[in-house]
């Protein structure tokens, strides 16, 4: 078997490379049918063959260095030179894949093609000669599906091979005045690397590329006769060095294809052109968006996430449940029976002739019910068939009782003193419960989220919003970050890397944890269920105002000294639409899901110990030690948020519960959720009846959106520093993302105040002038002319 042989992945982005990495190495890569979404190399062993190495490298279309990507792609294939180079074409669209295949070959090391698609070729019944393709590339080629697993195995077992074997040899000659400065450049310059490698670095050479040169360290007086048999050959063919290499490729491979691809139609349009025409047309494209994305949260949050949410935080993660239901509708007809039975016999023993009912959800009190004889006759039956407590659902079908329950049962079976059953059931089983409540919730979004990635559709949406965006000075790349972000910010923070403009990178970065991460879900839905009664609206509009906190600072960003210039022109590619495999849906969503399960299990569950500790520990009269629910205003914690809370006062929600849930939020943002439901849930109220007792809608909005745009958590913070990679633009950029998120919340609440009637003057007037700030810079500020910028674009 073969000895540590190391195979690398190249392609462009979309072509299978981590479909096909995944069926090699058996792992569980992201996949997703749009361009952005492996931007780091990764590794694995390819499957039964022990010492076989498999990186997948991010997308590229060329090895030039314009993007970060094609920088990390570039360096470890010529720095760290794998043996093979498995280069997987899109055979739908050779054009623009072979394009990378020309200058792969040069870097003398062994290439082999990984013809992939080729279902999607047959289905179509295009023609591709393999033969006489592989014979004018000069390296063999292997017609594989990655999707269906189709000759994988056999494309990276020739690949071992090649990697005994000798390099591939480029079969593409450049015009005399390019082949005469190469092999001058060959002589002159890179005679002392070794012979395979010297035709890439002359070529590399010959475009004037900086990163080569500023590497070669060449001699001055070489460069200069260099350079003049450069100018020559750019004086005979008329154009500039770049362009020649260029241009003689597309050349090449246009004469390599004319011998050897056959489209079965060409002309008609495609299916996928057919439905492009209306989900990217100019005017229905940001409807039909607009229209899915609330589609998609309705599904999650109502139609299928509310019942399923209800389920787990009131079933499993509550009393209990009827498995199946079994037994749920003759409990529930016992319960209308008995009624309101206790708050009668409560009223009569009371001497009372009237009685109220309150609300389980809203609180609300009835008017007063007159108690007639029959009704005092029709109650005391009642107790005496049900009992006291009334019928148990227990005694109904099958009775699952809940965690909290089961737990309860177990710790009082034990003996545990009362500050460790405090712990377990008020802290970890009450916080980690209230988040893993939302797991069936956030698989139902993910799901449909990795169906409209992996079929294609969200490429279209950075598309149709590029043409936005282009008016605010944005690049539409900058919403594949934000795209990625929606599962999470670290991700998506990564994804910025796309972008060639070093500004918009950077402004990408700041603004691209705006957008609500799979981890803001559950406390999004917490408000709008506590606060909002469960309106739908709640959640899309969370996702519109990330959009627009997007587009706003880019816009007042744009209009400052640091980030002034035009944005490089969107060049990213539509893939053919498809239907994505259930297998790679259900991974997707099973990836996301996971690991916000494993934040459950590990970071949420330290931080409600803590938060429990802190919260239900301090000092009273009687010195330091635990509290009873009535002292809780005295604990740690208390102290701690009320130390802060007037920070937030201005937005509303001034209570040091919501100040302290915040504070915990930059742990981990579904901590917000696990917090409140510690803070909130103690009494005999529960969490949801205390929330929406303790803030107004307009202060939960506020909270909402300050918690929404406010730093993210530390794991996305972590990765700004990274990719920021400079400590000042890092602090900008928290400062930032702060700054803004306090005043939009401000703002919000302070003119929201206007419609409950507790105007305050001066927070009124303050939210007026930050209010006028923000429109003269979106509006009547001009744009600063940025000293010039150079853009370079693939072509
Ligand atoms: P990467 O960007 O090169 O890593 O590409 P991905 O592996 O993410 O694949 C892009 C899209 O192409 C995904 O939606 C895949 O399901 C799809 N895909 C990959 N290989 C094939 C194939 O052989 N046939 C078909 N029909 N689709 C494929
Ligand atoms: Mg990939």
């Amino acid at each position: 078997m073969a000895e540590n042989i190391r195979i690398a992945l190249a392609g462009n982005p979309n072509a299978g490379k981590t479909t096909l990495f995944n069926a090699l190495t058996g792992s569980n890569q992201f996949v997703g049918n749009w361009p952005g979404v492996t931007v780091e190399k990764k590794e694995g062993k390819l499957k039964k063959h022990d010492g076989v190495i498999v990186t997948d490298l991010p997308g590229i279309y060329s090895l030039s260095p314009y993007t970060l990507e094609e920088v990390v792609a570039r360096n470890y294939l010529v720095g760290e030179r794998p043996d093979a180079i498995l280069n997987i074409v899109d055979a739908t669209n050779l054009e623009r894949n072979l394009y990378l295949t020309t200058q792969l070959v040069e870097l003398g090391i062994p290439v082999v093609i990984a013809l992939n698609m080729m279902d999607l070729v047959k289905k179509a019944g295009d023609k591709i000669n393999v033969a006489e393709l592989s014979r004018q590339l000069g390296c063999k080629i292997i017609e594989i599906s990655a999707l269906k697993g189709t000759n994988v195995m056999e494309a990276a077992e020739e690949a071992i091979k090649a990697a005994a074997q000798t390099k591939t040899v480029p079969q593409h000659v450049f015009p005399g005045p390019v082949e005469h400065a190469i092999a001058h450049i060959e002589e002159a310059v890179v005679h002392n690397l070794p012979e395979e490698q010297q035709r890439w670095y002359a070529i590399k050479v010959f475009e004037r590329d900086d990163k080569v040169l500023e590497m070669l360290k060449i001699e001055a007086n070489t460069l200069e006769h260099v350079e003049t048999d450069i100018k020559a050959a750019e004086k005979e063919l008329d154009d500039d060095a770049e362009s020649i290499i260029t241009n003689e490729r597309y050349i090449y491979i246009a004469q390599i294809l004319k011998s050897s691809y056959k489209k079965a139609n060409a002309g008609s349009l495609s299916k996928s052109d057919k439905i492009d025409r209306v989900v990217t047309n100019r005017w229905l494209g940001l409807p039909i968006f607009a229209v899915i994305m609330f589609a998609v949260y309705w599904i999650a949050m109502i139609g299928v996430g509310a019942p399923a949410t209800d389920w787990a935080n009131d079933g499993l993660f509550g009393d209990g449940y009827h498995l199946l239901g079994i037994g749920s509708a003759a409990y529930e007809e016992a319960a209308e029976e008995y009624g309101d039975t206790p708050a009668i016999l409560e009223a009569l023993e009371a001497g009372e002739k009237s009685y109220v009912t309150v609300d389980d959800e809203t609180l609300e009190t009835s008017d007063p019910i007159e108690i007639t004889d029959e009704m005092a006759e029709e109650a005391k039956a009642m107790a005496e068939k049900y009992g006291e407590e009334g019928p148990d659902p227990a005694n109904y079908g099958v009775w699952v009782p809940g965690v909290p329950a089961v737990i309860g049962g177990l710790l009082e079976k034990l003996g545990t003193s009362e500050w460790l059953s405090g712990l377990i059931l008020d802290g970890i089983v009450a916080g980690v419960g209230a988040v893993l409540g939302f797991v069936p919730q956030m698989l139902v979004l993910f799901l449909m989220l990795a169906f409209l990635e992996a079929c294609g559709y969200m490429a279209r949406i950075a598309f149709v919003l590029d043409r936005i965006f282009r008016k605010f000075g944005l690049s539409g790349k900058s919403f594949i970050p934000m795209l990625v972000g929606v599962g999470c910010g670290v991700p998506g923070i990564m994804a910025s890397r796309t972008i060639e403009n070093e500004r918009d990178r950077r402004m990408t970065i700041m603004t691209t944890t705006f957008i609500p991460c799979g981890a803001k879900v559950p406390f999004i839905a917490m408000i709008a269920g506590a606060i909002f009664g469960g309106a739908a609206w709640v959640a899309t509009s969370a996702y519109f105002i990330g959009m627009a906190a997007i587009i706003i600072s880019g816009v007042m960003l744009k209009k400052t000294k640091m980030f002034a210039g035009n944005p490089a022109p969107f060049v990213m590619e539509l893939p053919a639409y498809h239907m994505p495999t259930l297998g790679n849906v259900l991974r997707s969503m099973w990836e996301r899901g996971w690991s916000f399960i494993k934040k459950a299990g590990t970071i949420i569950l330290l931080s409600t110990i803590v938060v429990w500790f802190t919260s239900f520990f301090g000092w009273t009269e009687e010195g330091f030690g635990m509290l009873s629910e009535e002292q809780l205003d005295s604990s740690i914690l208390a102290k701690i948020g009320s130390c802060i809370a007037w920070i937030f006062a201005p937005l509303g929600w001034g209570n040091w519960q919501a100040a302290v849930a915040s504070i915990t939020g930059l742990v981990a943002k579904e901590n917000i959720v696990g917090t409140m439901g510690i803070l909130y849930g103690s009494g005999d109220v529960t969490a949801y009846q205390a929330l929406a007792q303790a803030f107004t809608t307009v202060a939960g909005f506020s909270f909402l959106v300050f918690n929404l745009l406010c730093a993210p958590c530390f794991a996305a913070i972590g990765a700004i520093k990274r990719e920021m990679n400079n400590t000042k633009w890092f602090w900008f950029a928290i400062g930032y993302q702060c700054g803004f998120a306090y005043l939009v919340a401000f703002i919000i609440n302070q003119f929201g105040k206007l419609f409950t009637g507790n105007v305050n003057i001066i927070g009124f007037a303050l939210s007026v002038v930050a209010l006028v700030g923000i429109i003269y810079m979106l509006f009547i500020k001009k744009y600063t002319e940025a000293d010039k910028l150079t853009v370079n674009v693939g072509k």
